[in-house]
């Protein structure tokens, strides 16, 4: 979609589809009122009241519904807006859908109600990220975080940053455009101003890290020799029966993973038995080095052996592969030992999958350690595209700062602070391409 395209009416289902308590098909633009007084038996649609009826296929009667009306601008899109609540089952929204899609309105693209919203200033670019964020939170936290940025904590203070830059820069043009009766900003000024706003720019990117792994979650690898118990501690961390759990040793060929949530997303990783054995066919040899890839990317790894046999050889090579890596060693089957436990590794946390002893001392072992990924506060949260949007600015600034100490003249260093203003923009939305703006809402899910 273009973004000077005219607007259509759109319609979809935002809710999803499935048997529920209630269903929502949205529609949005100009026809939205006409075609929801055309497909019910109201005889209007005040906006902003609760309106009951029914949905009609011609004499057919669709549905019992709530249909609430918005007129434009204050709706979500900005739009007049018709969000019509039915049933919650698939084909009672399917079929209401299908009678405002013959009335009127066109399907709506991924994201487009949104793309609307930020399009006719309901919510600017940072905003509407923060809805995806949202709604693909794997974490509560996460959640709580991207409904701060939903609720504009980036924007403004991004909107700050700019306006300190924007007056520095005016300042400047001012002294350049009327030499006679303005003077040219100190430079002693200049390199405050753009301290500050380099100050507040790091202050952000410091949250960059944390803020990834809020959103992308930490990797946890579970490695080890097969049959030590690999699958059944990725079953048992997760409640679920996902991975096959036979006692033939090397049964996990492939890499499986889950999300778990400890506060912090976590992606747990089943690698397959990590093994170098001159018996073992193509299928196993390409799940070894697999585990050792996945070991290696991991943030954290479990290293996990049989208490009841000891570490052997084999143990101790996978072992030296993942010990320089963040790591917990695990000595499972504790249930089997007949004599008492032998450390022969510091800090071995003990475990019997199968009676669950120790499990719960695991977890909190390694959520202590996810968290810490995630100690920083993370007080703003930015995506790839925010980051790399303020680490432009930033590049700007420090070559504004650096013309500044070195008193160049000052038409030089307003270049500098236009693009850095320039990137800034970029966050927010006000400068924007088609292209930029449709990889950001093709991403969305349709309906939203
Ligand atoms: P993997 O190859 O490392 O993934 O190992 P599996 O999870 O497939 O387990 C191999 C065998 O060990 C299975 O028969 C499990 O039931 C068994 N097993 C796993 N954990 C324990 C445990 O704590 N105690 C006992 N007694 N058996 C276990």
């Amino acid at each position: 979609m273009n973004i000077n395209q005219e607007f259509e009416t759109i319609a979809a289902i935002s809710t999803p589809l499935g048997t529920g308590g209630v269903g929502v098909i949205r529609i949005s633009g100009d026809k939205s009122f006409d075609i929801a007084l055309k497909i019910s038996n109201r005889k209007d649609l005040p906006a902003g009241k609760i309106c009951h009826g029914w949905i009609l296929d011609g004499e057919t009667k669709v549905d019992e519904v709530v249909i609430l009306p918005f007129k434009n601008p204050n709706s979500y899109t900005g739009e007049d807006v018709v969000e019509i609540q039915c049933h919650g089952g698939v084909n009672v929204v399917r079929n209401i859908l299908d009678v405002v899609l013959r009335n009127g309105a066109r399907m709506a693209e991924r994201g487009e109600f949104t793309k609307r919203a930020f399009l006719n200033k309901k919510l600017d670019l940072s905003q509407a990220e923060a809805v995806d964020d949202l709604i693909h939170a794997k974490t509560s936290n996460f959640a709580i975080q991207s409904a701060k940025n939903l609720s504009g904590v980036l924007a403004t203070k991004i909107n700050e940053i700019k306006a300190e830059i924007f007056e520095t820069t005016s300042r400047i043009v001012a002294g350049i455009d009327f030499p006679e009766d303005v003077a040219e900003p100190e430079y002693s000024y200049l390199i405050e101003r753009f301290t500050k706003s380099l100050d507040e720019i790091n202050k952000i990117l410091a949250c960059a890290k944390s803020s990834d792994i809020l959103r992308q979650g930490v990797k946890v690898a579970i490695v080890g020799r097969p049959n030590v118990g690999k699958s059944s501690l990725f079953n048992a961390l997760l409640n679920l029966d996902r991975a096959i759990v036979t006692d033939i040793a090397g049964t996990t060929r492939d890499i499986i993973k889950e999300n778990l949530d400890l506060g912090v997303a976590v992606t747990l990783i089943d690698t397959a038995g990590i093994r170098e054995d001159e018996n073992i066919d193509k299928v196993e040899e390409i799940g070894i080095e697999y585990s050792k890839q996945s070991a290696q990317e991991a943030d954290l790894n479990l290293f996990l052996y049989d208490a009841n046999v000891g570490i052997t050889d084999e143990d101790k090579e996978i072992y030296n592969i993942i010990k320089i890596k963040t790591h917990i060693v695990v000595a499972n089957k504790i249930d089997l030992l007949t004599t008492e436990f032998k450390e022969e590794i510091q800090n071995t946390a003990r475990l019997s999958v199968y009676t669950k002893d120790g499990l719960d001392d695991l977890k909190e072992k390694m959520k202590s350690i996810v968290c810490q990924f995630s100690l920083e506060e993370t007080e703003f949260i930015t995506n790839k595209r925010q980051q790399s949007c303020l680490l432009r600015c930033k590049e700007s600034l420090e070559r504004a700062l650096q013309a500044a100490e070195m008193e160049e003249l000052q038409d030089m260093i307003y270049i500098d602070l236009k693009s850095a203003l320039l990137s800034l923009d970029e966050i927010t939305g006000e400068v924007i391409t088609d292209d930029i703006l449709n990889n950001i809402f093709d991403h969305f899910c349709i309906g939203k």
